[in-house]
């Protein structure tokens, strides 16, 4: 089946007693067992809920993986993920991740002795050299945020496998209509269904889609164990807008190549970072490993902080906020926003400007886009 038709089908059984054709919204914490241990294989909701399971079906499909688990965010997701591992172990993680899984790993996991490597992933050498005897997992986003650039997740899941390392893959920006990372040799994906997956900015919700079915059992007893499960109305809204996927990320990605093509023959803009421009240092990586360059772009402006400040503060259609991949347009400065718990120094590392400006390109009409910005940025 292809990716549209699974969107709109996998995980989603007409109710057996009713006929109802969308998954009721199970809102219940325990079921009657027939006899002590004779039930249908629901016993409590933190455990399972058929919500929650259409929605995980229908996440494994549309990820080419055999099993999903859902969180109650991305960042529960993440940290169950994370769980996997042991006081002493290893992580090797991309540089420029996701503001709160950089907080989470170094401000919650190193107090459990985890410790974690950050590298600049767009080059598998690098990931190598810190590989060491306790390295466990290598954690990726592809594209990362906010600098959109790539880890070539092929060449280093060969390098993880021949050495046992797992390969946790962040595909919150690419999203499974783009990427698929277990195709690529990766063994986790990670989620923050909060964004594209959900799609319409009202729901918050993570997941972590694997093929192994002995990956699958630790998970879900963590899942459990842990407790960081959704609701069955998340679950509901979430499903809900996973069946407009494949439409919306066609909108986002063409939205978002004209507006990067725009920006770039800007006077005022220094630099745009797409990887869908033939200027990106990663597009020939792009071509091979996605399907499309999603809706994510970054740039700089040749101007003062205040005055990037003030264009992000100028916009009409595109709102100020934190977030992205619902389908409004949001603008927002990453420096003091989403990026604001990482270091400056780090920041600067990775070549992340304090001028920097994030869009999450919608799928409103481009053009009506494309005259805010212009106004905005005067
Ligand atoms: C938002 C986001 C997360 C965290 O997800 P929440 O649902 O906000 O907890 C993780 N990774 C990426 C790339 C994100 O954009």
């Amino acid at each position: 089946m292809k990716l549209s038709t699974k969107c709109i089908h996998s995980g989603n059984h007409p109710d057996p007693s009713t006929g109802a054709i969308m998954p009721p919204i199970y809102q219940t914490s325990t079921y009657v067992q027939e006899a002590p241990g004779k039930h249908k294989g629901f016993e409590y909701s933190r455990t399972q809920n058929p919500t929650r399971k259409a929605l995980e079906e229908n996440l494994a499909a549309i990820e080419n993986g055999r099993h999903g688990l859902c969180f109650a965010s991305g960042m529960a997701a993440t940290s169950t993920a994370i769980e996997l591992l042991k006081s002493g172990d290893h992580v090797i993680s991309g540089g420029d991740v996701y503001g709160g899984t950089y907080r989470v790993f170094t401000k919650v996991f190193t107090n459990y002795h985890i410790g974690f490597d950050f590298v600049d992933t767009t080059d598998v050498l690098n990931v190598k050299s810190r590989i060491n005897e306790k390295t466990r997992m290598i954690w990726l986003e592809s594209p990362t945020n906010p600098m959109l650039r790539l880890a070539d997740i092929e060449e280093i899941s060969k390098l993880a496998k021949s050495r046992g390392i797992l390969v946790a893959v962040d595909n919150t920006f690419a999203t499974p209509a783009l990427q698929n990372p277990l195709d690529l040799g990766a063994d986790i994906v990670v989620h923050s269904t909060t964004k594209y997956l959900g799609g319409h900015s009202d729901v918050v919700g993570g997941a972590l889609i694997v093929n192994d079915d002995g990956l699958r059992a630790k998970l879900a007893f963590l899942q459990n164990s842990m407790g960081a499960v959704p609701g069955p109305m998340d679950c509901f809204l979430t499903l809900r807008g996973t069946k407009t996927l494949a439409v919306r990320m066609k909108q986002h990605c063409e939205n978002a190549l004209t507006i990067a093509r725009w920006l770039s023959e800007h006077k005022k803009v220094k630099e745009v970072h797409y990887p869908g421009l033939e200027s990106h240092p990663q597009h020939q990586l792009a071509k091979k490993q996605m399907r499309g360059f999603g809706g994510m772009i970054s740039f700089s402006m040749d101007a003062t902080l205040e005055d990037s400040v003030r264009a992000v503060s100028s916009t009409k259609i595109f709102s100020l906020a934190e977030s992205l991949g619902g389908v409004e347009s949001l603008i927002e400065h990453p420096a003091s926003m989403t990026h604001a718990s990482i270091p400056r120094e780090e920041r600067l590392k990775l070549g992340f400007e304090d001028g920097l400006i994030r869009l999450s390109v919608g799928i409103e009409d481009v053009d009506d886009l494309i005259e805010d910005l212009a106004q905005a940025m005067g």
